[in-house]
This record gives structure tokens, sequence and C-alpha cells, in this order.
């Protein structure tokens, strides 16, 4: 079975090409590109990601030999929300109002219809040269339709139905990409029909990481993981080892050193390679241009070899 890719998923704000020395240094070969809607919605994420400067930076990864995908939470931006006003059943209900906060009705045909538009339209606008694509649903935990018809649809459920419309609307754009289902919070897939151009990313938030994923302390993610791979032929790990936004609480302000995780990362990576994922892969979010400036990237070095490995 070949290696797994390995490599680490970055904010717009951290992309720079520091972080091209230290692939080249540690040898990963992927990287995810990735917006906090908060800080920068998907219309300009999409706009700087096509800026010259961005797609410059992003060959020179490419011509290193190293896979650049982009990463979003765009279920808001694939259902347009102005869209509210005039046809609010395409929105999800809550405690029987329908509201555009986030994500969709998964039982209006006309959002499905207008989320595969999208899909296509991102697809063609973000230009990426992988055929693997990451449109995920929002970020929050809980946030689907509750209408009558909905209500039977478990969170994960829920969630997979976006996946295989956007998987419908990519296709449209090149008939061999393929598209993840999210693992996340509360979304995983159950009696879901495999469909063959889905693969699951696996991202457990909540495992405990001065533990090895293997831990007692682990063991829900750990099950959790073997379960939804059933569903699926191909999967990304996308772990936390390095997401200083998580230790930091998202805010910038609480930044300080990453904890040293190189233990835990060998061992989780080692463990991971057993079940045969196609990739291997963490947050480094927030460790930016001035997070080497002030702590240096020796250590960051230090795990992305143990990463790569
Ligand atoms: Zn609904």
């Amino acid at each position: 079975m070949a290696k797994s890719k390995r490599g680490v998923v970055l904010l717009m704000t951290d992309f720079c090409e520091e972080w091209l020395d230290i692939y080249k240094e540690s040898g990963l070969d992927f990287l995810g590109l990735h917006t906090i809607v908060q800080e920068c919605n998907n219309d300009d994420y999409i706009k700087w990601a096509n800026s010259d400067e961005v797609v410059a930076l992003i060959k020179k990864f490419e011509d290193a030999g190293i896979t650049v995908e982009h990463e979003l939470h765009n279920a808001y931006s694939l259902l347009p929300r102005g869209f509210f006003e005039t046809s609010p059943y395409m929105f999800r209900e809550n405690g029987g109002e329908r509201t555009d906060d986030y994500n969709f009705c998964p039982s209006s045909r006309e959002a499905i219809g207008m989320i595969e538009f999208q899909a296509f339209m991102f697809a063609k606008a973000l230009g990426q040269t992988s055929l693997s694509y990451h449109f995920w649903s929002d970020d929050k935990a809980g946030a689907w339709c509750s209408c009558e018809r909905c209500k039977g649809i478990s969170s994960g459920n829920q969630a997979y139905i976006f996946s295989e419309a956007v998987l419908r609307g990519i296709r449209k754009y090149n008939p061999d990409a393929r598209e993840c289902y999210l693992a996340y919070q509360d979304m995983k897939a159950k009696d879901v029909k495999k469909n063959d151009g889905l693969y699951l990313e696996f991202a457990p938030i909540h495992r405990v990481l001065t533990e090895p994923i293997t831990a007692e302390a682990n063991r829900g993610d750990r099950e959790l993981l073997l379960d939804q791979m059933k569903y699926f032929d191909k999967t990304y790990i996308l772990d936390y080892w390095l997401d200083e936004s998580l230790f930091s609480g998202w805010n910038r302000a609480n930044i300080s050193e990453l904890p040293d995780l190189e233990r835990i990362i060998r061992e989780d990576v080692k463990y991971y390679e057993t079940l045969g994922v196609e990739a291997i892969t963490t947050f480094a979010a927030y460790v930016d241009s001035d997070y080497f400036k002030r702590y240096g990237k020796e250590n960051i070095i230090r795990y992305c070899k143990a990463l790569a490995e």
C-alpha cells in the first residue's frame, strides 16, 4: 500500500514562503488552505486564492511536488443567504422557524439544486489542480434542519445529503472530481448508501491531544473513525496536533508556543497508517510569519518531520 500523503492545513493568513521551506526540509507533500469565515468569508477567499501573489505561491508548492487543496466551510455560500427573503423554505428550520444562519433544508429540492450549481461555480472559481474537494457544511454543531420532512434525518445524514449535492455539482465541472464527507462535531454518517465519489475526512476536534489516539481517553474518536470508514473507500485524517487556533481558543491574543506533541504525532501517524488512510493532516492555524518571528521554526520543523516520516 502506498504511503499516505502528509501535511498541514493553514489559514490563508498563515500561507507564506516560510512554510514552503518547512515543507522542503521536513518532506511534507500535502497542503490544505482554509479560512475562518468570521475572519474572511468564502467570496473574499476566492478573490484571495485568485490573486497573482497567491496563485504564484501555490504554484511554487505544486512545483515542489506538494498537493494543494482548499478546505472550506462554505454551505452558507453554496446556498446564498440572499435567497432567504424570497425562498425561506430552502433554509433550515429551527424551533418551528426558518432561519438563514447555517446550512439549509435537505428536503428542499430547490436548495439542493442551488448547492449543486454553486458547488460547480466554486470549483470553477477556485481553479484547484487536485480533483479532491473539501466543501464542508457550516462550522456549527447541531445547526441542521428540524422541519417536518427533515426531523427524522440525523445531523450526520443531513451532512451526507450536502456532500452528495456538492459532488453532483463539482462533477459537472470535472467528471473525475470527488468530494469529502466531513465527520466532525455531531456529524457522522449512519446507514447511508456508499457513494464512490465521496471520501471520508475525519476531524476529531474533541480528542485528547496529550494522549495518543490509541489511548483509552480517545477510544470514542477511534471507534467513530473505524465506524465511519465502513461507508467510504478512502480516508483523510484531519487532526489538531499543530492547531494553534485550538490551543489559543480561537483568540489571537492568547497565542503562545505550541505544546510539544512530537511523541503523540509519531504514535498517531503510525496508527493511522495501519488503517490504510490516504492522507494524514493536521490543522496548523495561526502558525504564521508572526509565530515564526516569535518562536522560531525549529520546533515546527521537528513536528513536521514527525508527521512526514
Ligand atoms: Zn428541512
